[in-house]
C-alpha cells in the first residue's frame, strides 16, 4: 500500500510509558511502581468531580451536547470572553492538529523553540510543512525574532515549556507579538500557566487581553495538568471568533465525552484544588532543587509540574532512567531532545522521597 510521502519523515510519537507495561516488563507489582514521567497530577482528581462522575455513570449511552455550551459557558465567565471565542478539543493536543489542517499547506514555515513539545513538528510534518527552530535550550524571544525573515505561518511559543520548565514574561511576549506579521498565526501553549501563575505572576498571560491585542494569537489550555484529567482528554483554546470558526470546521462533533465534558465544568468549579496543587508543586520542587546540588546535577528553574534535571557529560541521564526504570520509578529520558537529562514530574511528598531514595542508591 502506499501511503502519503509525507509519512515518511514522521517518527510515531512515544507517550509516556504506561504502568502496566512496566509491570510487565519488570514484574514489579503495580502498586510499586512510581510514575513521575507524563505531568499529571499527584493529587488525582478533585473530589468533586468523582462525586460528579460517580452521578453520571449512568448516562453514557448519550451523546454530550456537541456545542459544550455549559463548559465553554464556565471557561467564557473565567477568562472574560464569549463562548464563540472559544473551541473545545480531545486535549489542547487535538486543538494543535485543527490550527495545523486549517492552516498550514505543503511547504509552509512553522517556528517553534529548539525543545519544545514534540507534537507540534509531527502535525506540521503531517502537512508537509517545514519546521524551523531557535538555537537555544530555554525560550528566547530574540532567537525567535531573528527567524521571522523566513516568513512562518505559524508560531508556536510554549510558556511554561515543556519540557525544560522555563517561562516568559507577558510583557516581553507581547513585545514580541508586536514584531509578528498579522498574517502568522502564534500559538500560545499555556498547558502549564496555572503552575506559572502561581509562583510569578509576570507570567500569567490572560486570554482575554493577549487576544484583544493580537487577533493573530490564539491561547491554548488544558484540564490535563492543574485540573487532574488527562485522561478524560478536555483541551480547550481562546481566540477572536474568525479564527475559531475556522478551527471548527476542523472537528468532527462530539470529539470528547459525556463524562469528560462533565469532569472539565466540575473541575473548573473547584479552583481551591488547583491552587492546592500548585502550592504543593514548588514546595516539593524545592527539594529537588536542593537534591540537585547535592549530586552536582543542574537544572532549570521550572515554572511547571515537572524539573529537567541536567546531568554532567561523565554520566548518562539514559541509564539513570533505565535503572529507575528497572526498580519501577518511571522518570522520563530526555535524550530524544538531545539532552543528557531527565525530567521529572513532581510527585506526592512519598513519591519524591522515593525518587530520592532509589537515584541516591544508583548513584554510587
Ligand atoms: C500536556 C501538554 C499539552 C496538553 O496535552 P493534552 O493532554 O492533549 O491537553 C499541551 N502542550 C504541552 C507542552 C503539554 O505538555
Amino acid at each position: 500500500m502506499q501511503f502519503r510521502e509525507e509519512l515518511e519523515k514522521i517518527r510515531t510519537y512515544e507517550a509516556g510509558k504506561p504502568i502496566e507495561l512496566i509491570a510487565r516488563e519488570f514484574g514489579v507489582a503495580d502498586n510499586e511502581i512510581v510514575k513521575l514521567a507524563s505531568n499529571e497530577n499527584p493529587f488525582g482528581t478533585s473530589p468533586k468531580v468523582k462525586a460528579k462522575i460517580a452521578e453520571l455513570i449512568g448516562k453514557m449511552h448519550r451523546y454530550p451536547d456537541d456545542s459544550y455550551f455549559a463548559l465553554k459557558t464556565a471557561l467564557a465567565a473565567k477568562y472574560g470572553v464569549e463562548n464563540g471565542n472559544i473551541i473545545i478539543g480531545g486535549g489542547s493536543d487535538q486543538i494543535f492538529e485543527f490550527i495545523t489542517h486549517a492552516l498550514l499547506e505543503r511547504g509552509d514555515i512553522v517556528l517553534q523553540n529548539k525543545i519544545s513539545f514534540a507534537m507540534y513538528a509531527i502535525y506540521a510534518a503531517q502537512v508537509g510543512a517545514q519546521t524551523i527552530r531557535t538555537d537555544t535550550n530555554r525560550h528566547d524571544l530574540n532567537a525567535f525574532e531573528k527567524l521571522l525573515i523566513e516568513n512562518p505561518k505559524l508560531i508556536y511559543i510554549c510558556s511554561p515549556s515543556n519540557p525544560y520548565g522555563d517561562a516568559l514574561d507577558k510583557e516581553d511576549i507581547f513585545t514580541f507579538l508586536q514584531k509578528v506579521s498579522d498574517q502568522t498565526l502564534v500559538v500560545i501553549d499555556a498547558a502549564y500557566m496555572e503552575y506559572a501563575a502561581f509562583k510569578d505572576k509576570r507570567k500569567l498571560i490572560e486570554p482575554k487581553e493577549l487576544t484583544d491585542r493580537f487577533p493573530n494569537a490564539i491561547y491554548a489550555g488544558t484540564f490535563s495538568k492543574a485540573y487532574g484529567l488527562g485522561g478524560m482528554r478536555v483541551g480547550y483554546a481562546i481566540a477572536q471568533k474568525g479564527i475559531i470558526e475556522a478551527l471548527h470546521k476542523i472537528r468532527a462533533p462530539f470529539n470528547i465525552t459525556t463524562l469528560s465534558l462533565a469532569a472539565a465544568i466540575e473541575a473548573l468549579n473547584d479552583q481551591a484544588f488547583v491552587a492546592k496543587s500548585a502550592e504543593h508543586n514548588f514546595k516539593e520542587m524545592a527539594r529537588y532543587e536542593a537534591f540537585a546540588g547535592e549530586f552536582g546535577l543542574t537544572y532549570e528553574p521550572s515554572y511547571a509540574n515537572f524539573i529537567a534535571l541536567l546531568f554532567s557529560k561523565d554520566r548518562s541521564a539514559s541509564a539513570a532512567a533505565n535503572a529507575l526504570l528497572k526498580r519501577g520509578m518511571i522518570v522520563r529520558d530526555l535524550a530524544s531532545y538531545d539532552l543528557n537529562a531527565i525530567r521529572v514530574t513532581i510527585g506526592l511528598e512519598s513519591e519524591n522521597d522515593r525518587f530520592f531514595e532509589l537515584f541516591r542508591e544508583l548513584w554510587r
